[in-house]
Order: structure tokens, then C-alpha cells, then sequence
């Protein structure tokens, strides 16, 4: 089945377009990279996905869905991990979690343990209990994912989730996010990094200019360059 079908996507920003008629369908349960250089339209394609903004032309389904007509229902459904990620810094990230659990309609019970097995799988148990304010952006990330995990996201949309972090902790969150894949998440990722594509990826969206020039698999790609 698929779960994202974006049809003659286009963005307008005053004169610039940052989106030119991108096409794109995810099937459920791939991991598929949006890979280009800084103001490919990456981020614009994703907000659009997410119905964050609107698109000057074209239309999006995710999970059978218009994110614009029905933004409570994807949002409830598509967990989005944005660039910076944002957070109340002065609540721990356990308070963090157990709020969005709350705002998400969970039983206390039910939260606790899943918030529990959550941070567990993201190596967050030990700072657990400090504000959030103080992770580094690598334990950001992680909580975000926590929190993704905890909300049972069917599709997580994950913007340059490993920009700013260094070697070991870019290897950690892509196995990470691996482990999410294998749970049977469908993951859409953004990167200007072909190696962070390239080991986790089912297949690459390569952006240029607001334009989709090619999609396939990384091997594919490979042939391309
Ligand atoms: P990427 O995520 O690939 O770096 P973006 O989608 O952020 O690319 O940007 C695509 C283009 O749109 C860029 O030229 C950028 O400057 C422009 N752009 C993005 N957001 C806005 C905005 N809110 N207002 C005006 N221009 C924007
Ligand atoms: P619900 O729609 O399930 O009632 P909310 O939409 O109010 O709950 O979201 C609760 C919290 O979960 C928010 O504070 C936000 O941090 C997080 N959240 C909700 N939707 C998303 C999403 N699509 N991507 C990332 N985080 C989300």
C-alpha cells in the first residue's frame, strides 16, 4: 500500500520556487531519503507533506489522507522530527514525554510503560530525569525518536536528523532509526549527506532546484554519479 502520494507538488515563495511539480509515492514500511544540497526544497516538500504549508499547486495524500483537510488525524498518525527539534527545556525529557502522552489521550499506566521501553530503546534512561534543556543535540534527537516511538507513529518524517551531530552519534541514530523501520514504521528522511542515505535508504528522491531528478534504488544511484 502507499502511504505518501504527492502529485505536481510546488511551492512559491514570492519569486523563488522552492518546489517544482515533485512527484512522489512511499510505499509502507520503506525508508526513503530526500538527498540534495541546501536549498533543494527539501524541508518545503516536507512541510507540505505534513499540510504545515500549503502548496501553490499540487495536492498530498499521506496515509490515505489530505494533511490540510484532516491536519488532527495526521498529525495523531505522522510523527515529524523537524531540524530543531523543540522541546520545554526546563521539564525533564521524561516530562517532556509524559505531556505529549497526555495531549495524545493515554492512561497513565498505559504512558508509563511506554515511555519506560521508549527511552530504554534510545539510551535515554539515565537522563531521563534531567531538563532537556541540557541534552546535547545527539540526546535531542534520540528524544525525539523516543517520542515517536512512544506515540506508535505510523510514518515518521525525519528532517536532517543527523545535521550537527558527529561521527559515533550520526552511526547511533541511523540505527536507530533502522530499528524503527524493522518495527514496521515507514520513514521519509531529508539529508544533504549521500552517506547518510546510502546506509539506511530503500531508495533516494536526489533534489535539485525544487525538482525531483531522480529516484531510485542506492544502487541505482550509484550508476548515476
Ligand atoms: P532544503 O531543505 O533542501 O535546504 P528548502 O526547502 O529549505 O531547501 O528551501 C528551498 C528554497 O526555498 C530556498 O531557495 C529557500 O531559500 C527558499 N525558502 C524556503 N523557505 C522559505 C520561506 N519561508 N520564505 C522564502 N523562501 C523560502
Ligand atoms: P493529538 O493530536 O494526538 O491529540 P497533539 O497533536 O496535541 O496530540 O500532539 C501532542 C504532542 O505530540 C505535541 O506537543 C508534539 O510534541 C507531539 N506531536 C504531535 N504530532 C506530532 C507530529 N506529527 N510530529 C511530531 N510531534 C508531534
Amino acid at each position: 500500500t502507499t502511504v505518501i502520494e504527492a502529485r505536481g507538488l510546488t511551492k512559491h515563495y514570492g519569486t523563488t520556487v522552492a518546489v517544482n511539480g515533485v512527484d512522489l509515492s512511499v510505499a509502507a514500511g520503506e525508508v526513503i531519503g530526500l538527498l540534495g544540497p541546501n536549498g533543494a526544497g527539501k524541508t518545503t516538500t516536507i512541510l507540505m507533506l505534513l499540510g504545515l504549508t500549503e502548496p501553490t499547486a499540487g495536492s498530498v495524500r499521506i496515509l490515505g489522507k489530505d494533511p490540510l483537510r484532516q491536519p488532527l488525524e495526521v498529525k495523531r498518525e505522522v510523527g515529524y522530527l523537524p531540524d530543531a527539534v523543540g522541546f520545554y527545556e526546563t521539564m525533564t525529557g521524561r516530562e517532556n514525554l509524559s505531556y505529549s502522552a497526555r495531549l495524545a489521550g493515554m492512561s497513565r499506566d498505559q504512558a508509563r510503560e511506554r515511555i519506560d521501553a521508549a527511552l530504554a530503546k534510545v539510551r535515554l534512561t539515565a537522563a531521563a530525569d534531567r531538563p532537556a534543556g541540557t541534552y546535547s543535540r545527539g540526546m535531542r534527537q534520540r528524544l525525539g525518536l523516543a517520542e515517536l516511538l512512544m506515540r506508535e507513529s505510523k510514518v515518521a518524517i525525519l528532517d536532517e536528523p543527523t545535521s550537527g551531530l558527529d561521527p559515533q552519534s550520526t552511526q547511533d541514530l541511523l540505527a536507530l532509526i533502522e530499528q524503527l523501520s524493522r518495527a514496521g514504521m515507514t520513514i521519509l528522511l531529508s539529508s544533504h549527506m549521500l552517506d547518510v542515505v546510502q546506509s539506511i535508504c530503500h531508495r533516494i528522491a536526489l533534489f535539485s532546484k525544487g525538482r525531483i531528478g531522480f529516484i531510485g534504488t542506492v544502487e541505482d544511484l550509484a550508476k548515476q554519479i
